[in-house]
């Protein structure tokens, strides 16, 4: 029931960013079924627990302009696209189509898609966005040091989680999926997009970077649109493009990881993805203790690094999705010296399980909150 107030609250700006623009005659059909969108999606999303960070987008003057927005349900989440301005219409549909190609590309439950095929046969000659992902992944993997990693899939299954079939595995299956998961054992060859596993059994998940792709994928049709301002969220992965119409920054709300009805605090922003991972988004309870669905690669099991949640703000949305899970799995300390030593790229917000506000210098000065704030200095 806590989810459940968690996403009504959640939700209500939703129907600001509905409220803000001017509809046109034309997009008056198109409005009303986004609000009934927006009521589908309290009830549904009770079920998969799958949001954090949502967004206002209120502006007096938002109401001169042609807002168009639209609802849909992909990559296990629900999404908001909403574009401004001339061509917003336009904008808006040609960015739900990609997401629903990207998404039938990437799903590792569908069998059609690059990444199932790949996974049953161990190998296979990828597409250009599929080696593209690839080729950030792997990065990530050296980057963070083994903390990402695409390759965790076969533990992921062993815990239940694509098939929401949850279980706490038992000792000798994870021990024998662990093993399995390396992305050092990820062949890949970005000239002929080759890609190919060293061990038989290894399958590879895209699900960490998936979204922050999509998202900055949609600024880009916003863009090739001539739409200036426009924003989309992800499930409570929120990419913003420009400003909002009325030249003021978006105001994005980050949920509060431990008390559902509550916001972490507002953060503004303008041309930026703001990326949360927590593990209260998807997680299930056995015997008492709460497992989610972000795992520690060198455990196998549920990070559990002393944060409930990582927002990462950068200009990169792909990067912004790998780190906010990565960051999550370093633990503060970790994060905090990654992020000096990469400082030029992100942005980070993590909150401690006994209730620490961390905020990274850059972003300081945009974050209001009645939280108690450390910043962390270069
Ligand atoms: P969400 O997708 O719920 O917004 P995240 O961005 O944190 O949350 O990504 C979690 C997803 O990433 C998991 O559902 C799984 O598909 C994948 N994943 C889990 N652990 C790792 C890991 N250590 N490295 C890379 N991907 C991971
Ligand atoms: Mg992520």
């Amino acid at each position: 029931m806590k989810l459940k107030k968690a996403l009504l609250v959640c939700l209500l700006p939703a129907f600001v960013i509905g409220g803000c623009g001017k509809t046109t005659t034309d997009e008056t059909e198109n409005t009303t079924k986004q609000e009934s969108a927006v009521e589908e999606t309290v009830q549904d999303e009770q079920e998969t627990g799958d949001t954090g960070t949502e967004s206002e987008a209120s502006g007096e003057d938002a109401d001169k302009e042609t807002e168009a927005s639209k609802d849909l349900f992909a990559m296990d989440t629900y999404m908001t696209l909403t574009a401004y301005g001339e061509h917003a219409q336009e904008a808006v549909d040609k960015a739900a189509e990609r997401v629903e190609a990207l998404d039938a590309l990437l799903s590792t439950g569908n069998e059609n898609s690059e990444i199932y095929q790949l996974n049953q046969n161990g190998e296979a000659t990828l597409s250009e966005e599929g080696g593209y992902l690839v080729e950030r992944a792997l990065e990530l993997y050296k980057k963070t040091e083994g903390a990402f990693d695409i390759a965790i899939y076969p533990v992921m299954q062993a815990w239940g989680f694509p098939t929401q079939d949850y279980h706490v595995p038992d000792d000798d299956t994870l021990k024998e999926k662990l093993a399995l998961a390396d992305a050092s054992k990820v062949n890949y060859d970005k000239d002929t997009r080759k890609i190919f596993f060293d061990q038989d059994g290894m399958e590879i998940d895209l699900g960490g970077i998936a979204k922050g792709y999509t998202s900055s994928q949609i600024m880009q049709i916003y863009q090739d649109c001539g739409v200036t301002s426009g924003l989309v969220n992800l499930g409570g992965n929120v990419q913003a493009l420009g400003c909002k119409t009325d030249g003021s920054k978006w105001r994005v709300a980050i949920q509060s990881p431990d008390d559902t009805e509550e916001y972490l605090g507002i953060l503004e922003i303008e041309d930026q993805a703001v990326i949360t991972s927590g593990g209260y988004e998807r997680y299930f309870e056995e015997d008492g203790v709460t497992y989610h669905h972000i795992i520690d690669p060198a455990t196998g099991y549920p990070a559990d690094s002393g944060l409930i949640s990582v927002t990462i703000v950068s200009d990169d949305g792909t990067l912004a999705d790998g780190l906010s899970t990565s960051l999550f799995i370093m633990g503060e300390e970790k994060a905090a010296q990654f992020w000096r030593e990469n400082s030029d790229e992100f942005e980070a917000i993590m909150e401690t399980s006994d209730g620490e506000l961390y905020v990274t210098e850059g972003i300081a000065d945009s974050l209001t909150t009645d939280m108690d704030v450390t910043v962390i200095e270069k």
